[in-house]
């Protein structure tokens, strides 16, 4: 059955317990990183973190209000990342799940055209192998009948997951509840994607990649044209 999350930033303190327990469960190293203004850190994903809770201090209707933003692979329904590489094996999603999983044959794909392809900008490159990765769903945990790493950690239940539509019909249930006191409250891409982010205020104050349908189509015609040209590339490849 196709698994999804359901991310209600409403519930969310920026405790990055998630963050931690990615890093924890993928036996991932720590950042070196420098104090640049903010509590968020480190400032970015990267090879070796592929969870990061974004901070961002705004006004809304007047008022000054701190938001947070756990950053994470969408594990898109039609996942262009997959559509576009060239090599086979590369980039594969989980029939049972639906996880977008990276392997070692990333190594062999042109990394900025894995990165252009993806609306929210999530892969990141190894310098010295390039390798790329990013969230894989905890799919070794799943498969066991276990919570991703960072769903099992959250305290306060911002972090969900199940069965994607359970998760779908758990996001627009708690939309509608939430639009009594946040009208502006939207789901981010409800309908392409199996992480589910419910922002109570305008998804761009969250992070400049947080949808992808305000700017950016899921798959850009370069894409589809990438993607009707794969078989060809996999006959010489
Ligand atoms: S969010 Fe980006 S990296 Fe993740 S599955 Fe979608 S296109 Fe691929
Ligand atoms: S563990 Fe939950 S509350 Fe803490 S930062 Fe992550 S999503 Fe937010």
């Amino acid at each position: 059955m196709a698994k999804g999350f359901f991310i209600d930033l409403t519930k969310c303190t920026a405790c990055r317990g998630c963050q931690v327990a990615c890093k924890q469960w993928k036996k991932l190293p720590g950042e070196k990183t420098q104090n640049w203004g903010s509590h968020q850190n480190p400032k970015d994903l990267s090879y070796i973190t592929l969870k990061v809770v974004h901070f961002q201090e705004v006004v809304v209707d007047n008022k000054l209000d701190y938001i947070f933003f756990p950053e994470q692979c969408r594990h898109c329904v039609s996942a262009p990342c997959a559509m576009q590489a060239a090599k086979p094996g590369a980039i594969i999603q989980d029939e049972a799940t639906g996880a977008v999983i990276y392997t070692e044959k990333t190594a062999e794909l042109k990394f900025q055209d894995v990165a252009d392809s993806c609306p929210y900008k999530i892969p990141r490159m190894d310098a010295k192998t390039k390798r790329i990765s990013k969230c894989d769903m905890c799919l070794d945990r799943v498969q066991n009948n276990k919570l991703p790493a960072c769903v099992l950690t959250c305290p306060t239940g911002a972090m969900n997951f199940g069965e994607l539509e359970a998760m779908s019909a758990m996001a627009k249930k708690r939309l509608e509840e939430v639009k009594k006191t946040t009208p502006k409250a939207v789901l981010g891409d409800p309908d392409d994607v199996r992480v589910i982010y419910l922002f109570p205020v305008d998804p761009k104050l969250y992070h400049q990649n947080a949808v992808a349908s305000l700017e950016a189509p899921l798959m850009t015609r370069k894409q589809l044209l990438a993607k009707a040209a794969t078989p060809l590339r996999r006959l010489f490849s």
